[in-house]
């Protein structure tokens, strides 16, 4: 859903307008006092989330996969769990 912002020349403050598609343009109004002096500031695809704010959201998600990657690198790479897995050489030798 497309939606744009408008500037209110008169009382200067931005209403977001939400549009079923983006040639549904009815008459704007200022949502704050009601005025038609209404500006286009921009337009963007209605998101609850900013560009930036998904970025942001990746980058701690990466690093809380990089952290957990972390924290299980000790408990992988120690010897003794590779230990655990072997089978000794004398029962290898039986089988
Ligand atoms: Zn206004």
């Amino acid at each position: 859903m497309p939606m744009y912002e408008f500037q209110c020349d008169d009382c200067h403050r931005v209403s977001d307008m939400y549009f079923r598609t983006i040639s549904d343009t009815p008459a704007v109004h200022c949502r704050h006092c009601g005025s038609e002096a209404v500006r286009k500031m921009m337009s963007s695809f209605a998101s609850p989330l900013s560009e930036q704010d998904k970025m942001a959201r990746l980058d701690s998600k990466y690093d809380k996969q990089v952290e957990q990657a972390i924290a299980k690198a000790p408990s992988d790479s120690h010897p003794d769990h590779y230990m655990c897995k072997m089978v000794p050489f004398s029962r290898a030798k039986d089988a």
